[in-house]
């Protein structure tokens, strides 16, 4: 008898199971245009240096169709008004991606392969719940040796998804290696049934939080969007790991493995590098080929701010001065806690650094980005080092600044600095010329050209009404 209870509540279980799979793909067939917004959470980005995670505020547009072709737009705002927006679009032959904004990639394409296309797109996937639903219908089985309700499937890279059920039998959830999601909050929105939230987590740590998400199916014309603008080809190869000199004993790195540039100024006694990115073993390479150059050992390192990427191979330079911005040194030992070098000094107001014949300015800026920013200025070269205030690419327009570019002049004008270069951790070099031209095209800060809503604001976000791409 028990049995046969059994068997008829699991019967019970998966025909509630089998209708909400049914119910959520049919309409997603063709494809699914999706719009998503929320928040994700970045370790070593904040604003405070006090707080170890960020709170990024993030939009995605996707449309995935049927027959694997795909488009990714996504924006991330992080401290200071900072935006990231890239596009991408893929099929299953790869895929291809450019940065919106032009800050960080310039004009750069970047082209990656079949494997690493049909991953991402495994992974978007991931967000849309109807797609798994359809997934789970056509190849989904009970995971092997287990009773628990839960159906397993390989996705298109051959890796194993898990859907779980809710006691109603609704979809709550979701795995993918060390991945997993939460679907939450369902409700029906025009005839879809979606969640009103996507929870991912990264073992036990919560990256990403949508909590506005619509979708619509696809329908034709769709197609359109997925286009990149003219004008983007591939990268130019870095070149070895070497010192570009920007006047007489002022240098940056370029060629570095990830990309980042360590500038320095050699004096008589020794040298003063600002940042250490991003890593240590990278951080050992860079201090190798910059004392070969100089000749001398570093003596100070100037952090412009505590984000990770920053300061991560400070422990490669462990007998040097450390020099941070007021309230920056908790973050530091935060970090890098037993490998932080043991001499570290808050600058809290402007100084003058002799490094033998030669002194450089020191200029703290509390900055929208990091409130713990300092600025370096070498007189005898003009150089003015700084991290994440004002960005130029490697190659390609100037682009439209940020209101940190607003602060960068404001510094410069106050302690009138006679600058010839500015060297930044990212993209090449620029002058004063191109800082005014960025700041001059600052866009709104809220202008988020449609990513979050391009779907399913035809309106406003439709092909033809996307001129809103640059800033
Ligand atoms: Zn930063």
């Amino acid at each position: 008898m028990v049995n046969a209870f059994l068997l008829v509540a699991l019967a019970a279980t998966a025909s509630a199971r089998s209708d909400t799979l049914s119910g959520l793909c049919s309409p997603a067939r063709e494809g699914v245009a999706v719009d998503l917004t929320g928040t994700s959470y970045r370790p070593e980005q904040s604003y405070a240096p006090a707080e170890t995670v960020a709170e990024v505020d993030a939009r995605q547009s996707m449309l995935l169709l049927a027959d694997g072709r795909f488009l990714l737009r996504t924006s991330s705002l992080y401290p200071g008004d900072i935006e990231f927006r890239f596009r991408t679009v893929g099929d299953r032959t790869g895929e291809s991606t450019i940065d919106e904004l032009g800050w960080r990639e310039g004009d750069v394409l970047q082209r990656d392969d079949a494997a690493t296309s049909a991953r991402d797109l495994a992974e978007l996937r991931m967000l849309v719940p109807a797609l798994l639903a359809c997934d789970a219908l056509e190849r989904g089985a009970p995971r092997t040796g287990v009773d628990d309700g839960a159906l397993a499937f390989k996705d298109g890279a051959g890796r194993e998804v898990t859907l779980t059920f809710g006691a109603d039998g609704e979809l709550a959830g979701a795995r993918l290696g060390e991945t997993s999601y939460r679907y939450e909050n369902w409700h029906v929105r025009e005839g879809q049934r979606l969640p009103g939230r996507i929870v991912v987590l990264r073992g036990s740590r919560e990256t990403t939080r949508w909590t506005r998400i619509h979708a619509r199916p696809a329908r034709p014309g769709d197609e359109a969007l997925l286009s990149l603008p003219e004008g983007y080809r591939a990268a130019d190869p870095a070149g070895p790991l070497r010192a570009t000199t920007l006047g007489e004993g002022a240098y940056r790195i370029d060629g570095a493995p990830s990309g980042y540039h360590t500038g320095f100024v050699v004096g008589e006694r020794g040298v003063m590098l600002f940042d250490a990115p991003v890593d240590v073993e990278e951080a050992r390479q860079v201090r190798a080929r910059i004392e070969a150059i100089a000749g001398r050992p570093v003596t100070h390192v100037v952090i412009s701010h505590v984000h990770g990427d920053h300061v991560a191979g400070l422990p490669a330079y462990r007998d040097a001065e450390v020099l941070v911005g007021a309230g920056g040194a908790a973050a530091l030992r935060r970090q890098l806690d037993e490998s932080l070098p043991s001499r570290v000094r808050e600058v809290d107001t402007g100084e003058e650094v002799d490094l033998g014949g030669r002194r450089v300015r020191i200029l703290p800026l509390a900055s929208a980005h990091s409130p713990t920013m300092l600025v370096g200025f070498d007189a005898r070269s003009g150089t003015l080092f700084q991290g994440d205030l004002f960005y130029i690419p490697e190659r390609g327009a100037v682009p439209a600044g940020f209101a940190t570019g607003r602060e960068l002049i404001a510094l410069i004008d106050a302690a009138s600095l006679p600058v010839h270069a500015i060297v930044g951790v990212h993209g090449r070099t620029g002058t004063p010329r191109d800082l005014h031209d960025a700041v001059a095209r600052i866009a709104n800060p809220a202008d988020r050209g449609c990513v979050g809503e391009q779907m399913t604001r035809p309106d406003r976000c439709a092909p033809g009404a996307q001129s809103n791409t640059t800033r």
